[in-house]
């Protein structure tokens, strides 16, 4: 399995970067670990050097930067009826989102496959 398939050790989206649990500069030599794009930069210089520590930062980081779309209602069909095509469009696009972040923090509040 190549780096670019993994699942991002912390959100779960596709971790086609490295983050390095010890920041490098801290340790130039930590251990990394397959994370996304956002996961990487959010954590990148943030003194949490454990994997759970790190994962418990983002979720609470994704909760807020994300509070909108979290609160976001849901649309009954009938009421997805009710509107133009294109903000019918604009509704399933955020839902889609809004299924995708919750699906990445609730990944964050699970207990990592990785021993670190
Ligand atoms: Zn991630």
């Amino acid at each position: 399995m190549s780096n670019a398939t993994k699942p991002c050790t912390y959100c779960g989206e596709l971790g086609n970067h490295r983050d390095h649990v010890v920041p490098k500069s801290i340790h130039q030599n930590s251990v990394t670990v397959p994370a996304c794009a956002e996961c990487n930069i959010l954590l990148s210089n943030q003194l949490y050097v454990t994997i759970p520590d790190r994962k418990a930062y983002l979720k609470e980081v994704y909760k807020k930067r994300y509070k909108d779309l979290i609160n976001m209602p849901n649309w009954t069909e009938k009421e997805l009826e009710d509107v133009g095509d294109r903000m019918r469009q604009e509704i399933l696009s955020a839902l889609h989102r809004k299924t995708l972040i919750l699906a990445r923090i609730k990944t964050c509040g699970e207990r990592s496959k990785t021993f670190l």
